[in-house]
């Protein structure tokens, strides 16, 4: 059961002494039992206190981490059922999958297509994350073959290998080192040498169930060997089951803390249907109910993108604005006689004022002021866009550097404080731009800076 912050409080040793973030060990402790912070950020608790902090305050849904490093792909360690309830912690991972029963052109095919399909949207990069590498009959040499032209190729894909054979699995994980992949083909059938390979290896192990109730089986299985990070597939090969399985395996997991199957969820799309269009829908329903990985015969842009729309929509966290990063941004490589414009850090607003000067075609440079995600009216109503914030991200933001003239463009929603701004930036003039981004184009066509 989860622990309150009081419980949590007692166990750490009360030095106050804020190495772990937070000034105190109280706040710390609410933190903790908030699943807000790691008990492991303090560097003076015992290993005893930690274990059980760390078991008590574990998601009901285990974190598992496929790969190491930047690129390693995160799935699991969700706490709720429905998004508005707290958040959705990990985006479903889409995978593509590449089989040694497939020709040369077609593994090259898809190594380049999943390289090649990456969408910035708002600030995020969005693609695919991960390839499945499927032993289609067994033969190590082909499936190691492809495993290191995999590792060649894909520098920065988290990889799932797949064979019925233990030792085919333990090859290709030797191969990829540090990269460690999830090992899939755990089944009832070779699931205690499956969990001996897992071990050996450290990496985590993906389980196959018969169905449900046989996934729960041999869940309880492998555990029972001691493998702690598991990858559930409930054998579902239809939309409908698979739906099924994953509200069932979900409920459970949150509502009654049934551990066996408190493990993120991978599913097949690829082995459903032979269209690639309903394949598209079931990855699209199988994202927005719980899977936490889903796979693909293959990756298409007009079906890749608005999968992975759908993925940025259903986890990004509600209650937190998206932000872009404060920074000076060039568009349309800019001089040091382009235009230079500001703007507040709320994605949405920086998407479309980016997206406007872009298309304009004029080279300028775009000053994003950290105003904690909030719009540009917002923010100056709430004290984070005033003149004085402004002028003092100009001195520090480094455009002083970049451009001869002295000329800031403010968005028309700041005319108000174009007399406090130029008191405070005495050397710069200040223009009042558009109040809509749509006018930017027309605005910027007409702009030259002040003699
Ligand atoms: Fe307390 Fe540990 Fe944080 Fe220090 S590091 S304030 S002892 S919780």
């Amino acid at each position: 059961m989860a622990l309150t912050g009081i419980q949590i409080l007692k166990m750490l040793p009360k030095k106050n002494c804020g190495e772990c973030g937070i000034p105190t060990c109280l706040a710390f402790a609410m933190k903790v039992a908030a699943g807000q912070a790691e008990i492991e950020k303090c560097p003076y608790v015992s290993d005893e206190a930690k274990a059980t902090i760390g078991e008590a305050s574990a998601p009901p849904v285990r974190t598992i981490k496929i790969g190491s490093g930047e690129s390693a792909f995160t799935t699991g360690g969700e706490t709720c059922l429905f998004r508005h309830e707290k958040r959705f912690e990990n985006p479903t991972g889409i995978a593509v999958l590449i089989s040694t029963a497939m020709s040369a052109a077609d593994q090259d095919g898809r190594l380049q297509r999943f390289n090649k399909l990456r969408y910035e949207r708002v600030g995020v990069m969005m693609k695919a994350d991960l390839i499945a590498i499927k032993d289609a009959d067994g033969d190590q040499g082909k499936f190691t073959g492809l495993v290191k032209k995999v590792l060649a190729e894909a520098a920065t894909a988290s990889l799932i290998l797949m064979s019925d054979k233990a030792e085919n699995l333990a090859e290709g994980a030797k191969i990829c080192g540090e990269r460690k992949p999830l090992l899939y083909g755990a089944t009832s059938d070779n699931a205690a040498a499956m969990a001996a390979m897992a071990k050996e290896c450290g990496c985590p192990l993906g389980l196959r169930g018969a169905n449900l109730d046989g996934a729960v089986e041999l869940s309880e299985k492998l555990q029972a060997e001691g493998l702690k990070d598991l990858v559930i597939d409930t054998g579902a090969r239809t939309m409908r089951a698979a739906l099924e399985d994953n509200v069932v395996s979900r409920r459970a997991a949150i509502k009654t803390k049934f551990k066996p199957l408190g493990f993120p969820l991978i599913a097949f799309p690829c082995e459903m249907t032979d269209d690639v269009m309903m394949e598209a829908m079931i990855a699209s329903v199988l994202i927005a109910k719980y899977s936490g990985i889903v796979v693909l015969s293959d990756l298409q842009g007009d079906i890749l993108f608005p999968l992975l729309l759908e993925q940025l929509n259903i986890f990004t966290d509600p209650q937190r604005p998206m932000v872009v990063q404060e920074d000076v941004y060039s568009i349309n490589g800019p001089t040091e006689n382009s235009p230079v414009l500001i703007t507040c850090n709320f994605s949405l607003t920086c998407f479309i004022v980016s997206g406007e000067i872009e298309g304009s075609k004029i080279p300028s440079w775009l000053l994003i002021k950290d105003t904690e995600g909030l719009s540009v009216l917002t923010a100056w109503a709430a004290g984070k866009f005033g003149a004085d914030m402004i002028a003092q991200f100009i001195k520090k933001s480094g455009i002083l550097d970049k451009v001869k003239h002295r000329e800031l463009i403010i968005p028309g929603y700041l005319a108000s404080i174009k007399g406090e701004l130029e008191e405070e930036l005495s050397d710069w003039t200040i223009t009042i731009g558009p109040r809509e981004a749509g006018h930017l184009p027309a605005f910027l066509k007409e702009w030259k800076p002040a003699a």
